[in-house]
């Protein structure tokens, strides 16, 4: 393959470089050129050189980055796609357990699957990469070119409301007319997971509330009022407006915060658990905080990543708000950058919902 332009770390050290280089890579029936890649927490925390877990391919002294991805078909040895085509590359490539052979390396169940951009297999933050079309989703080409690049975050929250319907099923739970009308979802986290996880929330039909330790701006707020989602800033609210939560979701991943609202969940409620903290100060758990989940039938579960068939749902899901909701749906990314830019990866100030790197 030719020499291209990309962003590499050194895994898990960190650091971030903009290079030029052939790159040695799986081999693919495709060849997918960006069209744009989404830059997300774990990228900076792996620049940061704070997570563990990255390492670079097998033979290789750099890694990639960049897992949130659309592109275009540059070049196809398989007859299903053309030049063109607007594809997303999926992030977890198969291991050998049984979850990985059925398609569910989101279930893995030995931990030997790999992320693109993250653990072992370089990542979509390049001009032109190969890619095995097993790997890949197709979008539709109705005007989705610039949202699309959410399919990868909201792929996460599609498995995590799978999980949510699963779990539910241990006891009768929607309201007394068979919906979820009535029923309260908090959200703690107001990132871009924190909006995705609670517009989904409002369109499963809770009543959603997105809470934080701080102010958002009006930009924000606005979105989240176009959605219908409730904003609670807890270091001013009294926590008893969060009383009687049916359904929690946390993308904070601090241990504190979730046992405070974790403690407010109703009978049969169901907390999932997404953002993780390594470095996050730890909480102690009393007693009667077990007495509340075990006498309440409370279900903690945690949830990650996402089966294709869940960029499948997100991409329908990400047309229905494109072509319902005017461009509020395009309003959660809200910093276009190019591969020229300076400090890319900067700490995002915090009205920044989503940062992407536009590759045309
Ligand atoms: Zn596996």
């Amino acid at each position: 393959m030719e020499p291209v332009t990309a962003f590499v770390t050194n895994a898990p050290r960190g650091g971030v470089n903009k290079v030029r280089t052939e790159i040695e890579d799986d081999p693919g029936d495709l060849i997918l050129k960006p069209v744009f890649t989404g830059i997300c927490g774990t990228d900076r925390s792996i620049i940061a050189g704070s997570l563990s877990f990255p390492f670079n391919p097998p033979g290789s002294d750099y890694l990639v980055l960049g897992h949130e991805a659309i592109c275009r078909v540059y070049d196809s040895q398989n007859s299903r796609y053309r030049v063109g085509d607007l594809v997303i590359p999926m992030v977890r490539r198969k291991g050998k357990c049984i979850n990985c052979r059925m398609g569910r390396q989101d279930n893995c169940s030995d931990g030997d699957k790999r992320e693109a951009g993250v653990t072992g297999k370089h990542g979509f933050m390049r001009e032109l990469f190969p890619e095995s079309s097993e790997y890949v989703v197709r979008v539709p080409d109705l005007g989705l070119e610039k949202v699309g690049v959410l399919t990868e975050p909201l792929k996460n929250v599609m498995k995590a409301f799978e999980v949510f319907d699963r779990i539910s099923q241990r006891s009768y739970y929607p309201s007394d007319d068979y919906s979820m009308n009535g029923k309260n979802a908090w959200v703690i986290g107001t990132g871009s997971e924190g909006f995705l996880y609670s517009m989904m929330a409002r369109e499963r039909g809770f009543e959603t509330y997105i809470t934080n330790r701080h102010p958002i701006d009006e930009n924000r707020l606005e979105i989240l009022e176009k959605f219908g989602v409730n904003f609670m800033d807890y270091s001013k609210s009294p926590l008893e407006s969060a009383d009687n939560i049916d359904l929690l979701i946390d993308t904070s991943g601090d241990p504190s915060t979730v046992l405070r609202f974790a403690s407010r969940l109703r009978h049969n409620g169901v907390l999932i658990l997404f953002g993780t903290n390594e470095k996050a100060q730890s909480a102690p758990m009393s007693g009667s905080f077990i007495d509340h989940v075990v006498e309440k039938n409370i279900s903690i579960v945690g949830s990650v990543d996402g089966a294709k068939m869940h960029y499948e749902q997100a991409i329908s899901q990400l047309m229905k708000w494109h072509h319902s909701n005017g461009n509020s749906i395009e309003s959660l990314i809200t910093n276009i950058k190019t591969p020229e830019n300076d400090n890319l990866f900067e700490r995002r100030d915090v009205n920044n919902i989503k940062t992407v790197i536009s590759w045309q």
